[in-house]
């Protein structure tokens, strides 16, 4: 076979600023050139089976996020075409020569993949925190990436997958959800009262993961209603609506919102308040709901300046704000699949049950996929995932 199905956005094609969404096409299978030799011994060609269409894909989707990043790297690599995804269930292939004494990795093997491809050499790697390499691609925006029939990664990224232990759907949105497990591992959520301000598909991850690592107490943080209604069925103990703040001043915290936290804390505040929304606005109630001492973790993003409101306060209460991105690799790779594969904690039901709502709307094959539908789905939907094979 020498051409393949795939999602791709192309500049020759279309123009960046002007253009919305993905196109499907078939585009040329990846090869391993010399699996003996150079960098293809320690590369691996996947059939991708599932792929989750993730929020940074939302924001290619609208042009709104990682324009830069595709262009520049397209730039680099002399092409105009991406292949565009990254969150992966797939079954490999073919690998290179190194890829089985080193990796112990092997052709029909069940993987998902870690999406930052680290270089392993800068001072980061070197300390231990690939997580914010400098030198890392991201798959599926500054390489190609697995809305395709096949993909090629580097066998160091791949993540080893039981499929008797956690239903393929859930196994393909392993990465999002170690998002999640990065952030609620940044503190000790034991016996803590924790917010969580955003219940998009990240929030409503770390509601489960709250729960099952033993938080005391969890608060939803919510507009959409939707989402509120799911992040009480994930097991929020309250879900509070925030005031959006006033036009003149969009960083603006609700003084309500506070007052209610205060309420269901016995005055005290959340311990942990975890920002998952990326709004001005909704890290400023973070940092208002949040008691003396406590933590706030940092996830949701948004670029430019942001302002806070009554920055004495931060230092003053010995407030910890914790940035959080990526994944610990692979350690949060390892509680993930702990998370997963222990069914008592009824985290993989609930995903499967009350986010991809029994693949009801949210899983669509790539024969069937068409634009218009599929953008209803992902608008409707917080996780959609697309079928590829199997
Ligand atoms: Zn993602
Ligand atoms: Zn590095």
């Amino acid at each position: 076979m020498s051409d393949m199905l795939a999602l791709t956005f192309d500049r020759s094609r279309e123009d960046w600023a002007t253009s919305t969404g993905l196109v499907k096409e078939r585009v040329p299978v990846p090869t391993l050139i010399d699996p003996q030799d150079g960098q293809d011994r320690s590369q691996c060609i996947i059939k991708v089976k599932y792929a989750g269409f993730c929020g940074s894909d939302r924001g290619i989707w609208w042009r709104k996020a990682f324009g830069d990043m595709i262009l520049g790297s397209l730039d680099e690599e002399g092409r105009d075409k991406r292949v565009v995804g990254h969150e992966l269930l797939g079954e490999i292939v073919e690998v290179g020569a190194r890829v089985g004494p080193k990796y112990n990795l092997k052709p029909g093997d069940i993987v998902s993949t870690e999406s930052h491809i680290i270089c392993g050499a800068c001072y980061q790697c070197r300390m231990g925190d690939t997580h914010v390499c400098a030198r890392d691609k991201i798959i599926g925006i500054s390489m190609d990436g697995c809305f395709a029939e096949y993909i090629k990664l580097p066998a160091k990224s791949l993540w080893p997958t039981d499929l008797s232990k956690i239903r393929p759907e859930v196994a393909a949105v392993q990465e999002p959800f170690g998002n999640a497990v990065h952030a609620c591992s940044a503190t000790d959520l034991r016996g803590k009262t924790v917010a969580i301000l955003g219940t998009g598909t990240i929030g409503l991850f770390a509601v489960l993961i709250a729960r099952g690592m033993g938080a005391s107490k969890v608060i939803g943080v919510e507009v959409n209603p939707h989402h509120v209604a799911m992040a009480k069925a994930l097991g929020c103990d309250e879900v509070l609506t925030p005031a959006l703040p006033p036009p003149d001043r969009p960083w603006a915290s609700d003084p309500a919102l506070r007052e209610r936290v205060l309420e269901l804390t016995d005055g005290v505040g959340v311990d942990v308040a975890m920002e998952m929304a990326g709004f001005n606005s909704s890290f400023n109630n973070a940092l208002k709901v949040v008691r003396r001492g406590g933590q706030v973790v940092a996830f949701g993003v948004k670029n430019g300046d942001a302002q806070i409101e009554d920055f004495h306060r931060v230092v003053m209460n010995g407030v910890r704000i914790h940035g959080i991105v990526g994944r610990q690799i692979f350690r949060t790779w390892e509680i993930t699949r702990n998370l997963l594969e222990n069914t008592s904690n009824g985290i993989q039901e609930a995903i499967w049950r009350v986010i991809l709502n029994e693949g009801r709307g949210t899983l669509v094959d790539i024969r069937d996929w068409e634009r218009a539908s599929f953008e209803r789905m992902i608008s409707d939907h917080p996780k959609v995932v697309i079928r590829f094979a199997g």
